[in-house]
């Protein structure tokens, strides 16, 4: 018998709510404590459900230290990698410690507004900073304090490596392999005229290297995405992004292949 704690969370689609009370019933069986609320001790979080409820699991549980794995529910999940049919051979590999945790980096951005008060977002895929409605944003871009360019589009995403196959990739960024710790700054939509120029493809930073932006104050309405969560800010005077020292600790089992999912997905 074992008295760790187990965190589970689920979307709400029928097979993850089957597959939540199968792995319940396997574990209570084995002693564990099963509990749905978020818990700072928790042994381990276990999510069911696609990426989506990955990144909800996340950030509901603000960053969690402890380790976390996912049963996928959804199409083809980049964090999931557990299937539903391999409840009992997942729970002997934890309990023989037939596993590793895979320490992804976070992203995040430190908004500044003109009357010194500030606010900060944390991603695991990406950071978005994009103006309002479909109005273009205009900005400048520094790299470790130095001016770089003066960008005018849609906005621009900073994608960790582990979010590269998301929303970056879909935008013509690189696919990152998840071992190289790196920031990617991908325009979106980039317009190149006299006044403003700036680069058409990603360009690819290194972890300690932090980027700010300056948006122009006519563009009075500015919004922020971590993994998709919007936020909408007026009178910014600038915002930091640079990778977080949160890590998010994904268990990860003998038969994980990231290239190989990346060549399932996208191939
Ligand atoms: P969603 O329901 O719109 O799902 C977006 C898709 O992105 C899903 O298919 C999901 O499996 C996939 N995805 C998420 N993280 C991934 C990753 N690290 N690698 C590969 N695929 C990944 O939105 P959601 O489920 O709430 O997820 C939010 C994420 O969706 C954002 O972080 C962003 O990266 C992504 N997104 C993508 C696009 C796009 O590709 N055009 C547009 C908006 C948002």
């Amino acid at each position: 018998m074992t008295n760790k704690i187990i965190n589970i969370f689920t979307n709400e689609t029928d097979i993850s709510l089957e597959t939540k009370s199968e792995l319940t019933k396997i574990l209570v069986d084995k002693g564990y404590t099963v509990t749905e609320e978020s818990r700072d001790n928790a042994d381990l979080i276990i999510c069911i459900g696609g990426d989506g409820a990955f990144l909800e699991t996340i950030h509901s549980c603000k960053f969690p230290q402890s380790p976390i794995i996912g049963i996928n529910t959804g199409h083809l999940g980049f964090f999931q990698e557990i299937s539903p049919d391999c409840l009992e051979q997942f729970i002997k590999d934890y309990e023989n410690g037939q596993y590793s945790i895979q320490d992804l980096s976070t992203v995040e951005a430190t908004v500044t507004l003109l009357d010194g008060r500030s606010n900060m977002h944390l991603g695991l895929n990406e950071i978005i900073i994009k103006g309002r409605q479909s109005y273009a944003i205009h900005f400048g871009l520094s790299i470790d304090g130095k001016p770089l360019e003066r960008f005018s589009g849609d906005g621009i995403l900073v994608a960790t490596s582990s979010g590269s196959t998301a929303y970056n990739y879909s935008l013509g960024g690189s696919i990152v392999d998840p071992r190289l710790d790196l920031l990617q700054v991908t325009p979106i939509a980039p317009m190149n005229t006299t006044a403003y120029r700036s680069f058409t493809s990603s360009i690819l930073l290194p972890a300690e290297i932090s980027l700010e932006i300056f948006p122009e104050q006519e563009d009075n309405r500015i919004f922020i995405l971590n993994d998709g969560i919007e936020t909408g800010y007026s009178n910014v005077k600038d915002i930091k992004v640079e990778v977080s020292d949160t890590m998010v600790h994904l268990m990860r089992f003998k038969n994980y292949d990231f290239w190989n999912k990346v060549k399932t997905k996208f191939l």
